[in-house]
């Protein structure tokens, strides 16, 4: 027997799973992987904790319901993430670890982004366990996608799950998508030499070093959004932000380092890596033979960006159960790592992006029978015959 909705989502807002990269503030998402593998358990799913390589702490799931069909080979993937963001006490109205539950939302850190898909998918997939299945169903709790994906990336050097289709219970209020853009954020350091603003032979100025790696920076941007184009966007070019810079001391000192922070998104079909080394020599050649050091540094490897097929059959059935046209959204998701697993991959889900990595988060009520009711009927389409 499962627990009701809302005792699921208490019992996994109430384990702190803040995943970053900062390790002070980083936690084990176990207890959130062990609730999930209990009740699943209980439902008749084959488990398997998958703890991370030299993170015991840190584990994905991989829950199997009909994996003696077709040897654990196609069927649908129902995945999410365990981990949430940081949050900020002082500016919750409630304990973010206890879901508050007023009218009609439920309060707490991850309601929404994501650990609300969890009782979402399994009162759906409890409908399932009695019936004999034509292909398996699959239900996948990642760890870290908030900070380094780490989960995900770890799920594709597996290579499982394996299936036909997979859907990301990201939040986009029910809206069925089909692409995002790739992120990746950096960190530019140069170091020169100080000396007195006088006499500029006596250093070496990396603030004028950061101006022309800026430029060049700004002509990549400019090159990249003439090269590629793509209207499923909003904004339907590649972007980069130069986000952040941090430099020197004092008007009458040389200035002796300079730091600047980028957020590059690109657009599905760019080729992530040749970009980011193209990028990576142009910020060299605009340093050298300066007396200037570079240091390049990223937090954590660039999420891809992520397009599946327009005329998926799975795109279409969540298309037409939902009844939301399929689009395109902003943030990035581990999308990228089911569809190379040879996926159709979706990304679909109750609550919205807005109330995601929010004081005060909350998952409306009134998407949750509606997603149930979506998911039953994608199982029965994908996963019986
Ligand atoms: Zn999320």
């Amino acid at each position: 027997m499962l627990p009701t909705f809302p005792e699921m989502l208490s019992q996994l807002v109430a384990e702190p799973s803040v995943s970053s990269t900062s390790p002070d503030i980083d936690r084990s998402n176990l207890r959130v992987i062990e609730h999930l593998a209990n009740w699943l358990h209980g439902l008749g799913f084959r488990t398997e904790i998958m703890p991370l390589p030299n993170r015991p702490d840190k584990a994905n799931l991989i829950a199997t319901l009909g994996a003696e069909i077709n040897d654990g080979m196609g069927g649908l993937v129902l995945a999410g993430h365990t981990d949430t963001v940081p949050f900020d006490a002082a500016l919750w109205q409630s304990d973010p670890f206890t879901v508050k539950d007023q009218q009609d939302r439920y309060y707490g850190l991850g309601s929404c982004d994501m650990k609300g898909f969890f009782p979402v998918a399994l009162e759906a997939a409890a409908t399932f366990t009695k019936q004999q299945l034509s292909a398996p169903l699959t239900i996948v709790a990642t760890s870290d996608e908030e900070s380094s994906m780490a989960g995900g990336r770890y799920l594709l050097e597996c290579g499982k799950p394996k299936a036909d289709y997979a859907i990301i219970g990201e939040p986009t209020a029910m809206q069925p998508i089909f692409a995002h853009k790739g992120i990746s954020m950096m960190t530019i350091k140069l170091a020169g030499a100080s000396g007195h603003s006088s006499d500029p032979s006596l250093g070496a100025n990396a603030l004028d070093a950061m101006h022309r790696v800026m430029s060049e920076l700004i002509c990549l941007r400019e090159e990249l959004a003439t090269d590629t184009q793509n209207d499923a966007f909003a904004v339907n070019v590649p972007t980069m932000n130069l986000g952040c810079m941090r430099a020197g001391d004092n008007p009458n000192r040389i200035c002796g380092h300079a730091e600047l922070q980028i957020d590059l998104r690109l657009l599905p079909g760019m080729d992530s890596e040749q970009i980011h080394a193209t990028l990576e020599q142009r910020i060299k050649d605009a340093v050298q033979h300066s007396g200037i050091s570079l240091e390049l540094q990223t937090a954590y490897p660039p999420i891809p960006p992520f397009q599946s097929d327009p005329d998926g059959a799975l795109l279409h059935s969540l298309s037409q159960l939902s009844g939301n046209k399929p689009g395109t959204v902003a943030f990035g998701t581990e999308a990228h790592f089911m569809q190379t697993l040879g996926m159709e991959t979706v990304v679909w889900g109750p609550g919205s992006i807005e109330q995601a990595h929010q004081p005060n988060e909350y998952l409306d009520k009134a998407q949750l029978a509606p997603a149930t009711q979506t998911l039953r009927h994608v199982i029965q389409r994908f996963c019986t015959s």
